[in-house]
């Protein structure tokens, strides 16, 4: 008999034998036949079968499912022969640790992975289906709130693509980030049920599950003369596995996203069933289950909720489990862990790993504390989001010694050995000790996470060249001096999957006719196209393929919301998640000054260029002032928009709902990108890539990635307005009086005195109250410093908007000199920075 069967499972131990043994165990599973014929079969066995319909009974829903599953049989020889190679070669991969990722839909993408989408089409054209009514059936996950969840996508799609081995580990959330809608131009948030009409997407393994800990205490015990610390929880909750297949492009790789679900312990359900009590099992049922319930839809303020640090401390250690438990070949040798593994800390959401690790290791495999330090620290990075002191996430010592009362130990003599480090270093600096320690003491003792990441990580980066000095400079300069190395710089990117193959296949197909498919997978060679700017047949086919995104966009919002997009106006899009920082308040100050030229006469109308305003932005649903700004945008639009005065020459649009699917429409329509956060603010953007990438102009402040979008396509085709970083931050120092650049601007004054005196809320003064006061007395984010370098600019964009022959010109270096925003780039600025994970063959 075997002597590896003890653990399998149910099945006899000489049954599980012959299962292995069996020529077919290791035969390589192949996918169904690629020509029309075999995927129309393919995909009548899946309706019939699987969906349990005739083609006849079927609903669009029923089809879309058919569809989605039968692509998968395509890719699932992919992903087993991916997974059995990376078990056998066992070579260093990424485990990348994110509590959002925003996927999009996965169809299309599926189907350019396989390159199918010619095959599918005509076959289901075969049966009388079209394939962009399937399409546009699947709901997509938003299992994120905004760039960051997005950039995770981004990544692992990257990964794949490149044949590096990684596997994302997240949550599937039950609900994702929330559905928009307005009422009364006001937010209205609904629940997003993602999951209600199928998902075919997902493989479920509960065979896989993992018990998480939470409470409790801990307790030393004598272990042959060692003392040891256990931890005894006083709940837990099952971790379900749900995998993600992560198709590479054209390559046969298929890597892995494995999302977590949180389930009641039979156990303890059993015991209160037992006991009599019905109403209690099922209570603590839905208690546990809550874990995985939603995504918190705060973007950049996190809220310090337990909920929240229960969900993260769930997906960590449950992956972290399965790395060391599952993923790892039996009698894998620990100290070797650096070698295998790097875990990528996607901000400090999925920090509390650190501590779990350490437990891991000293108090479940028995190893020295010294050693497995020295392990840890090899085995974690972690990458930095933000610049904004109040989105550096902080957990009050109180809650987490309370949920994970061994963690806190465990950071607690980290931060003692930490501590004692610095002072060999700097002396007896109370100042500097009390300003570096993990934990802190006012206003309430609580653990610094940021400061954790910084400690344990191998690396910490930082997002985009400028963002990466100003966290060294500003945010963690004691510990850039401490760690001389420790910090680098990884600018984001997007993946032109995606962002420019799938959102605009019109402009991809004119790049590949002009310069080969090879962009596809190796972006900077669009650098090939910068000649053709100065081809004027090529640039009437580039300003033709805009014209048809235009249309485009105006097909999907008219059937969506209602709106119309005129074929001869500007598109000037700001889409992004509504915060203050990123200054939608600027844009609305601008429209309202565009429209007071108007009406009051001071310009004709005719000599206005036409524009269109396409906004998009969810506000976190506790976020007061975002909500405002939602409101006040709605309430200018609904104004312009009706007003005779201004018609066929401004109108704004506020789609409901932004997220990836509606990016993909509305970006590749753009002319004007709108990137106005205060300098120093965002830590880089990626909406900003998604634009330049497409063919829009960007009108932005120096800020985060934009820094680098100027310096690659040059001034002259970059819209530049607003103060520098060191600007803002001499203004700062001087003493910021937002109410002197009122007095001393008549135009800034007439825009700000329009919404005041109630004129887009139906002559209601106090509707808008709080914004005004709110920017005249405060303006932490320099709306109005910035404001007439702003509308200057506009002004000149207006008149370059004019020659479009030159605009054009513009756009088409913009694609060509923006290839370094691919995120197969990130990825290999991570390896070679930080990872050290070569793709492997
Ligand atoms: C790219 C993207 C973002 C990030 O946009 P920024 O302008 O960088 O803030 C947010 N949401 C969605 C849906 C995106 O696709």
């Amino acid at each position: 008999m075997s002597t590896e069967s003890h653990d399998e499972t149910a099945v006899p131990a000489d049954a599980a034998t012959a299962v292995k043994t069996h020529p077919l165990a290791t035969a390589p599973v192949a996918g169904p036949p690629t020509s029309v014929d075999g995927f129309v079969k393919e995909f009548l066995r899946e309706l019939n079968f699987g969906q349990g319909v005739t083609l006849a009974q079927s609903t669009v829903n029923d089809q879309y499912l058919a569809l989605a599953r039968t692509v998968r049989h395509y890719l699932m020889a992919r992903w087993l022969e991916t997974s059995r190679r990376q078990f056998e070669q066992q070579t260093k991969g990424v485990a990348y640790l994110s509590a959002e990722y925003l996927l999009g839909r996965q169809l299309g993408n599926a189907l350019l992975a396989t390159d199918l989408t010619e095959v599918v089409e005509d076959g289901l054209r075969s049966l009388g289906i079209d394939l962009a009514t399937l399409r546009s059936q699947e709901v997509e996950p938003g299992l994120g709130n905004g760039g960051l969840g997005r950039l995770a996508a981004c990544f692992i799609d990257s990964l794949a693509t490149m044949g590096v081995p990684c596997i994302g580990y997240g949550i599937r959330y039950e609900y994702g980030i929330f559905r928009q809608t307005f009422v009364d131009d006001q937010q209205v948030e609904q629940p997003d049920g993602w999951l209600a009409l199928g998902a075919p997407w997902e493989f479920p393994h509960p065979e896989q599950a993992q018990l998480i800990g939470f409470g409790g205490h801990t307790e030393t015990y004598d272990d042959e003369g060692v003392t040891r610390t256990r931890w005894v929880p006083a709940w837990d909750v099952k971790a379900l596995p749900y995998n993600y297949m992560v198709p590479g492009y054209l390559n046969g790789r298929v890597n892995t996203l494995r999302l977590w679900r949180a389930v009641a312990t039979d156990a303890f359900d059993l015991k209160i069933f037992n006991a009599g009590d019905f109403e209690e099992a099922v209570r603590s049922q839905t208690f546990a289950e809550n874990i995985s319930k939603v995504l918190y839809p705060e973007d950049s303020t996190p809220q310090g909720k337990e909920l929240r640090l229960q969900q993260q401390y769930f997906f960590v250690a449950a992956s972290i489990k399965n790395f060391v438990y599952d993923v790892l070949p039996e009698g894998f040798d620990l100290h070797e862990l650096p070698e295998r593994i790097i875990f990528q800390l996607n901000d400090t959401h999925p920090v509390i790993g650190v501590p779990e690790l350490m437990r891991v290791l000293v108090d479940e495999k028995k190893m020295d504390w010294d050693e497995a330090w020295a392990i840890t620290k090899q085995c974690f990075a972690y990458t930095c989001h933000t610049l904004l002191p109040e989105a550096l996430e902080v957990w009050s010592v109180d809650l987490l010694g309370r949920l994970l009362p061994r963690h806190l130990e465990i950071i607690y003599r980290i931060n003692d050995e930490f501590l004692a480090e610095v002072r060999e270093k700097f002396g007896d600096d109370e100042l500097r000790i009390r300003r570096m320690s993990i934990i802190q003491e006012y206003p309430a003792r609580a653990v610094r996470m940021a400061y954790l990441a910084t400690v344990a990580g191998a690396k910490v980066n930082g997002v985009a060249e400028l963002h990466s000095q100003l966290l060294r400079e500003k945010v963690l300069p004691d510990f850039d001096e401490f760690y001389p190395g420790k910090f680098t710089n990884v600018t984001n990117g997007v993946t032109p999957r995606r962002f420019l193959r799938l959102a605009n296949p019109a402009l991809s197909e004119l790049i590949t006719e002009t310069i080969g498919v090879g962009w596809i997978t190796d972006l900077e060679r669009l650098r090939e196209l910068e000649p053709y700017a100065e081809d004027e047949e090529f640039r009437a086919r580039f300003a033709a393929i805009k014209a048809h995104n235009k249309r485009r966009a105006n097909a999907v919002l008219l059937e969506r919301d209602g709106f119309t997009v005129p074929d001869d106006h500007m598109v000037d899009v700001m889409v992004k998640r509504l915060h203050e920082y990123k200054r939608q308040l600027l844009k609305v100050l601008h429209i309202v000054t565009l429209y007071d030229r108007i009406v009051s006469g001071e310009v004709a109308a005719a000599d206005v260029t036409p524009r269109t305003f396409i906004f998009g932005a969810k506000a976190a649903a506790g976020y007061a002032m975002a909500k405002r700004i939602i409101h006040l945008i709605n309430a200018v639009g609904s104004t312009v928009n009706a007003d005779p005065r201004v018609e066929g020459r401004l109108k704004v649009l506020f789609p409901p709902n932004y997220n990836v699917t509606l990016a993909e429409k509305v970006i590749p329509a753009a002319d004007l990108s709108e990137q106005i956060s205060l300098a120093g603010k965002e830590a880089s953007g990626t909406g900003n890539m998604k634009f330049a990438l497409n063919g829009a102009l960007t009108i932005g402040t120096d800020d985060g990635a934009n820094v680098e979008i100027r310096e690659l396509v040059g001034d002259e085709n970059f819209f530049l307005f607003g103060m520098s970083e060191p600007e803002v931050q001499a203004l700062q120092d001087a003493g910021y009086r937002p109410s002197a650049f009122y007095e001393s601007d008549p135009t800034l004054r007439r825009a700000i005195d329009l919404i005041a005196s109630g004129a887009f809320s139906g002559g209601d003064r106090s509707t808008f109250e709080p914004v005004v006061s709110n920017l005249l007395h405060q303006d932490r984010f320099m709306v109005l410093a910035d404001f007439a370098s702003y509308i200057a600019e506009q002004d000149r964009v207006d008149v370059a908007y004019g020659d479009q022959e030159q605009w054009t010109r513009s756009a088409i270096l913009n694609v060509a000199r923006t290839g370094f925003f691919s995120s197969d780039r990130s990825m290999v600025d991570y390896i070679d920075r930080i990872w050290h994970t070569p793709p492997v063959r």
